[in-house]
Order: C-alpha cells, then sequence, then structure tokens
C-alpha cells in the first residue's frame, strides 16, 4: 500500500480510535531443497507488504481465495506467526515483539475463534473446563465457586444450557461446539477477536444462528472482529469494512456496502461475480466477470501486477509495472491504476 494510503486512513480517525493497525506486514517462508544439505532455493511470499488498520468497535471482513495469506495474517496478529518485516501495533504494543508483561495482557485482550470447533477443543476436557481454562491461567486468584459461575454467565451468553458444562465435545453438535469456542474466547473480557473462517465448516441455518451471536456480542460487549472468510455474503451482512486478498496482497479495501455495490479491482469484480443475488431482474442485468485460470505459485509470483494473468482488462504495462495503490473518495483504496 502507497505511503499517502496510509497516511489517508490515518487522517480519517485521530489515533486512539484504531484498536489494531498493520504497516507493511510481510511473512515470506523459506522454500528448502537437497538431501543432505538443505539450501534455500526461494520463499513463499505469503503475505507480501499489507498495510491497514482497524477502528475499535469495527468488523473488518478479510477475503479472498484459499491459500491469498489470510490466515497468516490473523495468525501475526494474535501472535502466533512472527512476521518477516512490518509491525502489527495493537493499542501501542508491537505485537511481535512483547515483553513477557505485556505478553499477558496482549492474551487477554486478543483471542481468536477458529474453524473446526472440534479439533480445537480438546475432546479429554469438560465443556466446563475448556471454558474455565483461560480463567485458571490468567486469573489466579479466583475461587472455584467464582469460577464455576462465571463459566455459566458464558454458556448462557452462548445460548448453551448451564447444564452443559459437564459434557463433553463428542456430545454436541457442530453449532454448539462452535459456542463453546465462542465462550472460551470470551471468558478473559477481550478487545478483539480475530474470526478464522468461523462459521465455514456449518450447516447454513446454524451459520446464520452463530453471526447472529457475533454481531450480539459485538453490540454487548464493544468488541472488535476481524472476520476471515470466503463467503462474501456473510461477510456482507457482518463487516462495516472489507479487504480483498490476491497472491499476499491487499488489491482493494474499503466500506463493505461501497465495495459490495461497486467493485473497482478487476479481480474484487470476479469474486462478486460468483454471489448470486435473489432477485432475478438484477441478477439478469448485471455484468459478469469471470475467473480464469488458477491462483499463481506464491513461490514465483507474476511479473508487475500479479494478478496480470487472469486479469480480462490487463494490457502491456500491468506485466512490467507493479501498480500502485490509489485513494478513492470514502476512505477506499484499489491496487489498480485502470479501475
Ligand atoms: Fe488488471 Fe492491470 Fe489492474 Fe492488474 S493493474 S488488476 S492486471 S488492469
Amino acid at each position: 500500500m502507497s505511503q499517502s494510503s496510509t497516511a489517508l486512513q490515518a487522517d480519517q480517525f485521530s489515533e486512539q480510535d484504531y484498536l489494531l493497525r498493520v504497516d507493511n506486514l510481510q511473512v515470506h517462508f523459506p522454500v528448502r531443497d537437497g538431501i543432505f544439505i538443505q539450501k534455500t532455493i526461494g520463499h513463499v511470499k505469503a503475505v507480501d507488504g499489507v498495510s491497514f488498520q482497524i477502528k475499535r468497535g469495527e468488523t473488518l471482513g478479510l477475503v479472498g481465495e484459499s491459500g491469498c495469506g489470510k490466515t497468516t495474517i490473523g495468525r501475526c496478529l494474535l501472535n502466533l506467526q512472527a512476521p518477516t518485516s512490518g509491525r502489527v501495533n495493537f493499542e501501542g504494543y508491537d505485537i511481535n515483539n512483547l515483553k513477557p508483561e505485556e505478553m499477558i495482557d496482549c492474551r487477554r485482550k486478543v483471542q481468536a475463534v477458529f474453524q473446526d470447533p472440534f479439533s480445537s477443543l480438546n475432546p479429554r476436557m469438560s465443556v466446563g473446563d475448556i471454558i474455565a481454562e483461560p480463567l485458571i491461567i490468567h486469573e489466579k486468584g479466583m475461587r472455584f465457586i467464582d469460577r464455576a459461575r462465571r463459566v455459566g454467565e458464558l454458556l448462557s451468553t452462548c445460548g448453551l444450557p448451564v447444564n452443559l458444562a459437564d459434557r463433553y465435545p463428542h456430545e454436541m453438535s457442530g453449532g454448539q461446539r462452535q459456542r463453546v469456542g465462542i465462550a472460551r474466547a470470551l471468558a478473559l473480557r477481550p478487545e478483539f477477536i480475530v474470526c478464522d473462517e468461523a462459521v465455514s465448516a456449518l450447516d447454513v441455518s446454524i451459520q446464520a444462528q452463530i453471526i447472529r451471536l457475533l454481531e450480539d456480542l459485538r453490540e454487548e460487549f464493544g468488541l472488535t472482529y476481524l472476520f476471515i472468510g470466503h463467503d462474501l455474503s456473510v461477510v456482507r451482512h457482518l463487516c462495516h469494512r472489507v479487504a480483498v486478498m490476491y497472491l499476499g496482497k491487499i488489491v482493494e479495501i474499503g466500506e463493505c456496502d461501497d465495495i459490495f455495490k461497486d467493485p473497482k479491482h478487476p479481480y474484487t469484480k470476479a469474486l462478486l461475480t460468483a454471489v448470486p443475488i435473489p432477485d432475478p431482474e438484477i441478477e439478469q442485468g448485471r455484468s459478469h466477470t469471470y475467473l480464469g485460470g488458477e491462483v499463481p505459485s506464491p513461490i514465483n509470483p507474476p511479473s508487475g501486477c500479479v494478478f496480470h494473468p487472469r486479469c480480462s482488462m490487463a494490457v502491456d504495462s500491468c506485466k512490467t509495472q507493479i501498480p500502485e495503490s490509489r485513494d478513492l473518495p470514502g476512505g477506499r483504496i484499489v491496487a489498480c491504476p485502470l479501475s
């Protein structure tokens, strides 16, 4: 993202409005080869110069095809992945260079809800123990009775009966397990939650219930979310702003309504073409941009604009020139000079 883009976004809010700020984040994984002596033969550029901010109380959607770097960004924000370069600033903390005492504070404030609740919950622990675990680690002085009361509160907040505390994950449905995952994430009263494909593994009707729960919790506790997903209808419903990623880069970011009504980047247009509109008249009059080919390898990305081999608008200069991000009205940023 260009310097001007970052500056423009920063000017829209005062510094304390931001909960999180990501500056020029890069995560490159070395690719090694050789039987006896392993040599680095290249790098997978999973995240390649990504910048964005998230305002307090806001939900930012992060979308793009599989392997575009969304989950790697989420892992950097959770301090589960060290960046190659760049910085993640959360409430003034440099999240990937925390002192031990800062680490404890950040762990409480930043939590995650993952895609597969079955594999993210310990099958040997009861639901009550799963939800109580963060309290045992972080609230060492908490009395057993208070902890049990808090577990009960969290179960009710997440729409589960309190007597479920004695059950085990395998005795519950997928939707109930995801509610347990959310209750565990809420245990330490976090400010920011990374939802990584949090509803992708659920049936559509259960998805709707979990999305409603996430909305209610955002309202009740003033939560801020990064919502990583590939279902654009869900992202449109839940998110205030959306960032579209392609091959490790953000190609377009802006208000959800603006982007869904009038996408600018050819990749965003192609992604939105795949979202059906439940009105045959609007659907018929819609222009469609189809995506051809496969996502190129991030080990050897295309020159110039990385999207050029699949772009229906590409011109010769796209093969050699890396597009600068442009600021558009309404805080929108697009990485394509022709859009
Ligand atoms: Fe397409 Fe060229 Fe724009 Fe890239 S810079 S999105 S190839 S038109």
